[in-house]
């Protein structure tokens, strides 16, 4: 142990891999995990150490998928389907510049970082060309939060002229995509095991673009190895869409574009037939599973049990605040077991099996495993140390109380050993400043009186 080291004590540890430790101690050096064990840490001379009695510690949790920008469209087209929905709103996303995509990101992401979350995917999908360097201004959000970010490149090019959804004016040419993907992945993408951003190639989804452009992309993500990422089977619509248009259903429309494999997840995956899960468990393909956003849209119930009886890899996301307002990665733990029960009984899915969608199964579809998503000796300290003291003290089990319960307060988020929460405010960033510029990020992009 080193002056440097950092020991959270008196806890209960629940690493999610190996047995739960009701009163226990993790000491982190240089920004990982160098022991855990039961009782108090040995004597340390120098090192920070964090009394976490009454608290729950779990890895941080890990958000598979999200659109930051949407922070600044919440509250919008509250009744609609997903394909109303998305019309009504394309148009006012076409209206989005750095700026918006910075502060919404960045209030977007201390929301998270607030809510238990150490990792944050994100997936944006519209360029309006002359707007500044969009991905770069979530990549700066992410930065000043501290959270490990994992930016996918989005894109459509298939508008309203093309048979697609999006208006023209909102997609880009098919090359220019590929170009700028091609770029930020040489600029960004870091494969360092402490990586704190590494990026993904992901065209918006199949009624967006083109099959030349879900071809080419899976190409250029396997050349330059880096994971592929899209939306899928989230609609009755998009199920009618593409066998009207392609003849087939979302999943062999995939498979016949060389999108199935380890590489890839995608988020959603509602309306599957008994042959596609099998097909996606066969092939390693993940999941990201977003209930609240796809109740709030009534686009239906993702069969995670089945998917994952089958072997089917699934991760928790909260999607874009615009289809999940105010969600926090722990609520959608929450939701998971409350929907899959609702409709297959109290057996569907547990407290625990969600804590793992959570962290451990999300860094999978991540391709972060082996550095996150579980307590163990030599991995990062990502962690999450929950408040289950006071009247969350009566639940009999911690990791029940987190699960089953109201997101807890947050005493500690830790990234690689880092404090970026404490006692439940951001210590990285003046908070108050990005719930701030989140509300103007809306009040540009609506053109609200006075913003302009
Ligand atoms: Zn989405």
């Amino acid at each position: 142990m080193s002056a440097f080291d950092t020991i959270l004590e008196n806890a209960y540890i629940a690493p999610v891999v190996g047995e739960e430790i009701a009163n226990g101690h993790i000491v982190i050096g240089n920004g990982r995990i160098t022991a855990l064990g039961p009782g108090p840490a040995p004597e340390s001379e120098g090192a920070q150490r964090i009394d976490a009695t009454g608290c729950l510690v779990t890895p941080g949790l890990v958000n598979t998928h999200h659109h930051l920008y949407q922070w600044a469209t919440q509250g919008l087209f509250q009744d609609a389907t997903l394909f109303e929905w998305l019309t009504g709103l394309y148009r006012l996303w076409a209206g989005m510049d750095a700026e918006v995509v910075h502060d919404a990101a960045g209030a977007g992401l201390a929301w998270l970082a607030l809510t238990g979350c150490s990792t944050a995917s994100d997936h944006h999908y519209i360029f309006p060309t002359g707007r500044g360097d969009l991905f770069d201004a979530e990549v700066r959000a992410a930065a000043a939060v501290g959270l490990r970010f994992h930016p996918c490149r989005g894109s459509m090019d298939r508008g309203q002229s093309e048979g697609g959804l999006p208006p023209d004016e909102v997609v880009e040419r098919t090359d220019d995509i590929l170009t700028a993907t091609a770029e930020v992945v040489d600029r960004y993408h870091d494969l360092s095991f402490d990586s704190m951003l590494r990026v993904a190639v992901a065209p918006c989804s199949p009624f967006s673009v083109s099959e030349t452009l879900l071809r080419e992309s899976a190409a250029l993500a396997r050349d330059k190895g880096v994971r592929l990422h899209t939306h899928l089977a989230e609609t009755l619509d998009e199920d009618r869409y593409c066998r009207t248009h392609m003849g087939c259903t979302p999943v062999e429309y995939m498979e016949k574009l060389g999108w199935l494999g380890a590489d890839v997840w995608f988020a959603h995956a509602i309306h599957l037939r008994d042959w596609e899960i099998r097909r996606l468990a066969d092939t390693g393909t993940g999941i990201a599973h977003c209930p609240s956003s796809n109740a709030r849209l009534g686009a239906g119930i993702a069969r995670v049990s089945e998917l994952l009886a089958a072997g089917v890899p699934v991760g928790l996301g909260v999607d874009g605040a615009a289809s999940s307002e105010l969600t926090s990665m722990a609520g959608e733990m929450r939701q998971a077991v409350l929907l899959q029960r609702a409709v297959r009984g109290p057996t569907a899915l547990g407290a625990r099996q969600a804590l793992r969608l959570g962290t451990l199964d999300g860094a999978r579809n991540l391709g972060r495993d082996t550095e996150i998503g579980s307590i163990e000796v030599g991995k990062l300290a990502d962690l999450a140390v929950w408040r289950i003291d006071g009247f969350r003290a009566a639940v009999a089990d911690p990791v029940c109380a987190l699960v089953f319960g109201p997101t807890p307060p947050l005493a500690r988020l830790l990234v690689g050993g880092r404090t970026v929460v404490a006692d439940g405010e951001l210590r990285t960033a003046a908070q108050d400043e990005l719930a701030a510029a989140g509300v103007r990020a809306r009040a540009r992009l609506l053109r609200e009186e006075g913003s302009r």
